[in-house]
């Protein structure tokens, strides 16, 4: 079944094998790769284009079919003409391979915060509207060695800064007082150390080391949405660090109250402290960090005229605007000349194409609650109260200026609600605006957000 290759393949083989690796490693990183991938073992190419591919243990099999796969999978092919698909397999026998891959967990498990980014400080942080409350809640965490409020709990969307708070964080306290014992890693770190530690028996030294820190810093926490044993063991911790005063950090894409698949009493605990969100950027605050970011490479000049553009058109998150200018940058460089509009266009047109689409319902529920400081929950739940059905009603109005969706489509997105409903409700904004004017100003507030 398996095919016999050539002494000259066999080295070829090892070659791509070894290049194959090291893509692995840039592209996961260190220690994600010395964690799950180390251990990856060619098995044997088999005759109808199958590559067939061995770990040590069914846990890392597991994972790494689940997390890594896809990538192997291209990698190989890309190395390797003829193989068509790969499967992965789990080989007890190998020795060498297990007790390697041991190793490598073992001096990780040394090390239990993952790295910091040394350019995710306080001060190359842009301070805008959307995002003063969680820089000042930050601030203030870090400069307090007395806990004032536990845990502090950022949230927002994807790309828009929470990670670099959290490292601003570490930095700023390990600056004041290297003594004190920080450590921030993601919630899915978290869930494979413990898991670690109950393959390995050893949850006893899991929990001393979590529970003898200062502060503890989980990123995305939402990963253990679902995860009913991490969970169980996180409360603990969580409750065991409040317990003796230390502080504790933890970021999520959602509020507490909206994150599903977590235990009442652990979303309770989490919105105990103070609750902060990272809006999305405001064009304001795109443009200055498109300013800063630029500042701060003294050899570049870009022209006003295309960071306008760029803040303009690229307003999904901080992420891909920094995307974007550097591969404007890039080409630059290489062209060694400024870039104009067009050729910025160009560049840009995946990003582009992305940014442009148009607003869904979904957007406007939650910028409309956003705005009125309701949750989100509540655009479809079946409240009546004023405080809720206000806003509600905007948000049907917004959803039927700006997207195509029908009436009784409409109703549907907002928990089921019949066409009359939102036919009335698009009736009652529009009179509210007639005679209230400071109504209308908040429409028009909304509506110029959601142009943006
Ligand atoms: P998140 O964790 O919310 O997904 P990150 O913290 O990873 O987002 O931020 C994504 C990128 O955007 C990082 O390179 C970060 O430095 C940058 N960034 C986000 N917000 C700001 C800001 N206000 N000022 C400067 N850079 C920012
Ligand atoms: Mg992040």
């Amino acid at each position: 079944m398996y095919v016999q290759h050539q002494p000259k393949d066999e080295e070829r083989n090892t070659k791509h094998w070894e290049s194959i690796h090291n893509e692995l490693k840039n592209e996961f990183g260190i220690v994600a790769y010395k964690s799950w991938l180390i251990g990856l073992k060619i098995y044997g190419f088999k005759s109808n284009g199958e590559l067939c591919l061995s770990l040590p243990t069914e846990f890392l099999k597991d994972w790494v079919v689940n997390h890594y796969k896809k990538k192997i999978e291209k990698l190989c092919k890309q190395y390797f003409e003829n193989v068509k698909k790969i499967d992965i397999l789990v080989n007890k026998n190998s020795d060498f391979v297990s007790l390697d891959s041991l190793q490598s967990i073992d001096n990780f498990s040394a090390e239990s915060s993952s790295p910091l980014d040394p350019r995710f400080t306080f001060k190359n942080f842009v301070v805008g509207k959307s995002n003063e409350l969680a820089f000042a809640a930050a601030r203030r965490v870090s400069e307090n060695n007395l806990v004032s409020f536990n845990p502090l709990f950022l949230f927002g969307g994807v790309g828009l800064g929470k990670t670099h708070l959290m490292h601003a964080i570490a930095w700023d306290i390990k600056e004041r007082d290297p003594k004190r014992k920080v450590v921030y890693l993601s919630a899915e770190k978290f869930m494979y150390e413990f898991v670690k530690s109950l393959r390995y028996r050893d949850t006893m030294s899991f929990k001393e080391k979590f529970r003898s820190v200062d502060v503890l810093m989980i990123d995305d926490i939402q990963f253990i949405a679902g995860k009913e044993s991490t969970q169980e063991e996180f409360f603990h911790t969580f409750n065991s660090l409040v317990g003796q005063s230390k502080q504790i950090i933890i970021s999520g894409d959602r509020a507490p109250s909206d994150l599903d698949g977590l235990e009442e009493r652990l979303r309770s605990r989490l919105s105990f402290g103070l609750v902060g969100e990272v809006h999305k950027a405001d064009y304001e605050l795109r443009l200055s960090i498109l300013h800063t970011k630029i500042e701060a490479r003294k050899d570049v000049v870009v022209d006003d005229e295309i960071i306008q553009f760029l803040a303009k058109k690229i307003s999904s998150n901080v992420r891909e605007l920094e995307g974007a200018l550097r591969r404007l940058v890039a080409h630059s460089e290489l062209v060694n000349r400024p870039i104009n509009l067009e050729v910025a266009k160009q560049l840009l047109h995946d990003l582009l194409k992305v940014n442009d689409r148009k607003v869904s319902v979904e957007d406007i529920q939650k910028k409309v609650a956003e705005y009125f400081n309701i949750r989100y929950n509540d655009m479809i739940s079946v409240r009546r109260s004023r405080i809720v059905a206000r806003p509600r009603q905007v948000a049907m109005y917004l959803s039927k200026t700006f997207t195509p969706k029908s009436l009784p489509e409409i109703g549907r997105m907002f928990g089921g609600r019949d066409h009359t409903t939102v036919m009335h409700a698009i009736k009652k904004v529009q009179e509210l605006c007639k005679y209230d004017p400071s109504f209308a100003e908040h429409i028009k507030v909304l509506k110029k957000t959601l142009e943006l």
